[in-house]
């Protein structure tokens, strides 16, 4: 693990890009931590961190071969809590607008790691969006705070993690050759998640289909403009043992989204339409449920406050993520006994993790019986 370069830390106050690097000490871990002794602070440290992809990722708009992120810890006495902020270029933030925002804050003066509420609403204070970089710092606070527990969150959140779901592993837009050498990767998951948005959409599923009959689940990523084509789509795939359809229609196309949720008999899933818990509200009479992710939630608080409502109304729930090393794919696995669906794979999609942490069991998300968010850092 390349962890020796490039780490800022925010307690300076000055923009982050601008300041020393200061070596990252002791990022082992904490498994054996002494107690904090009570006139303890939040420190946090960062560092920009390049994903690399196994397999060049297609999307309806783009296609990416790395995916930049920022790896974070937050200590407190000997406890050590991490984070992660990934930020696929969609969303609009970068290493260096992360960093600049973690420069910004002053979690130093917090000497109580556990008022949550009051921590996560300074960092959501500081400035709009940001919710990657948000979301790194509530995913290190609670990796923290389950360590100094000693328990994990699914189970500070009273979850049964047999009841986590089997996880999708996606097959992106690709040449024949590449969607069969996929497939093959693929064998060991029950849910297969396709990526659609271009003119070979129903190729791509048939080319799947020659090889196998697992059920698939479909994002088409905004890619369907056309609400008639996107209905078509939908019938057409509900004959092929689709399960749901992530985001048929671009975001802002709320009155076609309407038509289409009214006539679709798959259950269709909102996700660039939704980032954070308000517009899971906006979201109900539009789609039949939501795909919560860490890095638009601003983290697992707001994530988990996501599923409860989204229950409450009666909506399915998925969990999903970024490509991300397993820091922040193990932290949303946290989640997953509550969900329908789970689409956490983007840890298999890197081959540079810095982390063990949730596994995939016969398709099925395990989660480790390790405090906090679960993970160790692998050396
Ligand atoms: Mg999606």
């Amino acid at each position: 693990m390349n962890r020796r370069n490039f780490l800022y830390k925010s307690a300076i106050g000055t923009l982050g890009l601008s300041m020393a690097p200061t070596l990252f000490t002791g990022c082992g871990n904490s498994a054996t931590p002494t107690k904090a002794k009570g006139k303890e602070r939040l420190e946090l440290s960062f560092e920009p961190y390049d994903l690399k992809l196994r397999h060049a990722f297609n999307l309806a708009k783009n296609s990416r071969t790395h995916t930049p992120d920022v790896q974070v810890q937050l200590r407190y006495g000997d406890y050590i809590g991490y984070g992660e902020a990934s930020m696929p270029p969609y969303l609009g933030e970068t290493q260096e607008s992360v960093c600049r925002f973690l420069s910004q804050l002053d979690l130093a003066q917090f000497t109580d790691p556990f008022r949550m509420e009051e921590i996560l609403d300074y960092i959501d204070s500081i400035a709009p969006d940001n919710r990657a970089a948000k979301a790194s710092v509530d995913i290190a606070l609670h990796d923290l705070l389950g360590k100094i527990m000693g328990q994990p969150w699914y189970k500070i959140w009273g979850l049964s993690p047999e009841k986590a779901p089997d996880t999708s592993f996606t097959i992106g837009i690709d040449t024949e050759e590449v969607v069969r050498q996929k497939l093959k990767e693929a064998s060991p998951y029950n849910i297969l998640k396709i990526k659609m948005g271009l003119d070979n959409d129903k190729e791509l599923v048939r080319i799947i289909r020659s090889e196998t009959d697992r059920p698939i689940c479909v994002d088409a990523n905004q890619g369907w403009s056309d609400k008639v084509y996107a209905l078509e789509m939908i019938e057409w795939l509900k004959e092929q043992n689709c399960l749901f359809v992530e985001q048929p229609m671009p975001k802002e196309m709320i009155d076609e989204q309407a038509w289409l949720h009214e006539r679709a008999s798959l259950p269709l899933i909102a996700d660039e339409f939704l980032q954070r818990l308000p517009d899971v509200q906006r979201a109900y009479g539009l789609y039949d449920g939501i795909n919560i992710k860490l890095m638009k939630s601003t983290g697992m608080h707001e994530a988990y406050k996501m599923a409860i409502l989204a229950r409450a109304l009666d909506m399915k729930v998925m969990v999903g993520c970024m490509t991300e090393t397993s820091c922040a794919v193990s932290a949303a696995a946290q989640l997953s006994p509550l969900v329908d669906w789970a689409d956490l794979d983007g840890n298999l999609l890197i081959s540079n993790d810095l982390f063990d942490g949730m596994k995939i069991v016969d398709g099925k998300i395990t989660l480790p019986d390790r405090p906090g968010i679960g993970v160790v850092p692998l050396e």
